[in-house]
């Protein structure tokens, strides 16, 4: 699960609209469909803040883009660690415990944000580029949304050493 501000798509150093992708294929492979994900209902439940951001879901090799809005290139990239993972997993166990255990949780954001955040630090230009996509990736993953329970300085200091190692 991934979510995104469009209002983002200002920094500089962001990759080229045309790497969106609202319906379709995605450079990664996955189909955007312009829909709900099977799991919606038990998501928006266990998470109500999904109503309020520009979410996507993936379900294996699909992603869902209730909104229709544009996805972001490194939001293709995250959302494609998750289908993966789901493939090997399992795709509804997954979800299955993603809504109910946050450590299982926060193992695949971790991931999947890591992910987002190399694509996004491959792009930057400058170290204040850097710092900016930094906190970006710290912040999202801090929100409330996923609800961690952890501080967004603690998370970029994982971020930073790239484990959870320290956690529990
Ligand atoms: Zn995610």
């Amino acid at each position: 699960m991934g979510f995104f501000k469009v209002e983002d798509s200002n920094l500089k150093a962001r990759a080229k609209r045309d790497r969106w992708v609202r319906q379709g294929k995605t450079p990664f492979g996955q189909k955007v469909l312009v829909d709900t994900p099977p799991v919606y209902e038990a998501v928006t439940r266990r998470f109500p803040m999904v109503h309020d951001k520009a979410v996507v879901f993936s379900y294996g090799d699909k992603v869902y883009n209730p909104q229709g809005i544009a996805i972001p290139y490194e939001i293709l990239a995250h959302e494609a660690l998750h289908g993966e993972r789901q493939d090997t997993y399992g795709v509804e166990r997954w979800w299955d415990e993603y809504l109910k255990d946050k450590l299982f949780r926060l193992e695949e954001e971790f991931d999947a944000h890591m992910v987002e955040w190399e694509h996004l630090k491959s792009w930057a230009t400058n170290r204040h580029e850097r710092r900016a996509f930094e906190a970006l990736v710290s912040k999202k993953l801090a929100s409330p949304i996923y609800d961690f329970g952890i501080k967004r300085l603690t998370l970029r200091e994982m971020m930073r050493r790239g484990t959870l190692d320290g956690t529990s």
